[in-house]
């Protein structure tokens, strides 16, 4: 077990991690990123991202989170390949976190940039069938239903970017969504209405995944929003693209949130109610949610993070002048 000490730990490395990491590592606070189980963040799990600044053509999804990721190194931030599993923000500056490997992390700021996974369902099936038809990532997991039925399932910009995703592999894909309206930006609504690979099934809710003889997913069973109709849908596969939760399991009882398990942060800035603790990103932004949105905020909890420093510094050299 070892000990890594750094004036600025940052935990996560999605956009907010990567960018705090950025302007940490310019600011001579030699960052220390701690990975987590997704390096990269959620752009890894998705392909084409036309939106973010920078690029006239599209660009991948993992290419651009390399490409921060190498950024990040190369002006001095040290990437661990590590899960923050306990934190202790109990007595202030200097911060203490433990790794997943036993590591002991100490900062003297910390920078939470731990973002948000994919929200499930909950209905029966779900989980057994994980890995055996039923996935959160077309892009991930879309490949091996070449051919195939599949359905998604969610109203947003992501089950719309999986159902187009999809029809890379599939000619018979179907939206399931429990309105009879899509929540998704216009220009991908007009792409899904546009294929005639892609159909869309209002109105309806899950209420289980059902296996067939080999263990697979076979159908899902189905209830209508309005009339509250049963029925069933036959599929080999089934992309759950209901949104994400923050991951803020680890800042229970220690850091405010919302009713969504969002951290709390002063407004318009990136501050905790604990002076040297950060929040950026998805973890604390259940309105934005973009990787630019993202990465700004990352920048701004570097800023904040390096003049909570020299505002210590100062302290510290005043105490000693007094002494
Ligand atoms: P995330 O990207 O969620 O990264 C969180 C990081 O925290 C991960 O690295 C994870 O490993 C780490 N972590 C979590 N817990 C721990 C822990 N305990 N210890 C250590 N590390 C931990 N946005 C756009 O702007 N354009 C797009 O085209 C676009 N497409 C998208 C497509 C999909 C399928 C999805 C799901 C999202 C998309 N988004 C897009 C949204 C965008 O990906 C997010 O807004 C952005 O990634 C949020 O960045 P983040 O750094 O806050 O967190
Ligand atoms: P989202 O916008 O929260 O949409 C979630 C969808 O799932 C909604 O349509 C919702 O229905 C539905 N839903 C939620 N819970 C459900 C349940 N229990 N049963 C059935 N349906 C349920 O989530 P998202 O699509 O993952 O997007 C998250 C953020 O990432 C957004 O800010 C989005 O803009 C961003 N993003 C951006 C891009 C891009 O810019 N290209 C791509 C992907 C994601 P209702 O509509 O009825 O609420």
């Amino acid at each position: 077990m070892a000990t890594h000490h750094t004036k600025m730990l940052i935990i996560g490395s999605g956009p907010a991690g990567y960018s705090a990491a950025i302007y940490g590592a310019r600011a001579m606070l030699e960052p220390i990123v701690v990975q987590g189980l997704q390096p990269g963040g959620q752009l890894t799990i998705t392909t084409d991202v036309e939106n973010y600044p920078g690029y006239r053509d599209v660009v991948q999804g993992p290419w651009l989170m390399e490409e921060m990721q190498a950024q990040a190194e190369h002006v001095g931030t040290r990437m661990m390949w590590d899960t923050i599993v306990e934190v202790d923000l109990a007595n202030g500056s200097p911060f203490r976190a433990i790794g997943d490997s036993g590591d002991e992390y100490i900062g003297d700021t910390l920078v939470i940039a731990t973002g948000a996974q994919a929200k499930w369902l909950g209905v029966p099936g779900e989980q057994e069938l994980g890995g055996k038809g039923v996935s959160a990532c077309a892009t991930c997991d879309g490949f091996f239903y070449r051919g195939k039925k599949v359905v998604v399932i969610g109203g947003g910009n992501t089950a719309v970017e999986e159902a187009l995703y999809l029809t890379n592999h599939s000619d018979d894909v179907t939206l399931i969504h429990r309105r009879d309206e899509l929540r998704s930006e216009k220009i991908l609504q007009e792409r899904l209405f546009a294929s005639d690979k892609i159909t869309p099934l209002w109105n309806k809710t899950v209420s289980s995944f059902v296996a067939g003889e080999n263990g697979a997913l076979d159908h899902l069973e189905l209830t209508d929003t309005v009339t509250g109709e049963t029925s069933t849908i036959q599929a080999d596969g089934a992309f759950v693209a209901i949104g994400h939760a923050p991951a803020t399991e680890l800042f229970t009882d220690k850091l405010p949130m919302d009713d969504g398990g969002y951290l709390l942060v002063e407004a318009g800035t990136p501050k905790t109610e604990i002076p040297g603790v950060f929040a950026c990103g998805d973890v604390m932004d259940h309105t934005y949610r973009q990787a630019v949105t993202a990465a700004g905020t990352g920048c701004m909890a570097a800023l904040d993070a390096e003049r909570f420093l020299a505002t210590l510094d100062f302290a510290k050299a005043e105490a000693e002048a007094a002494e």
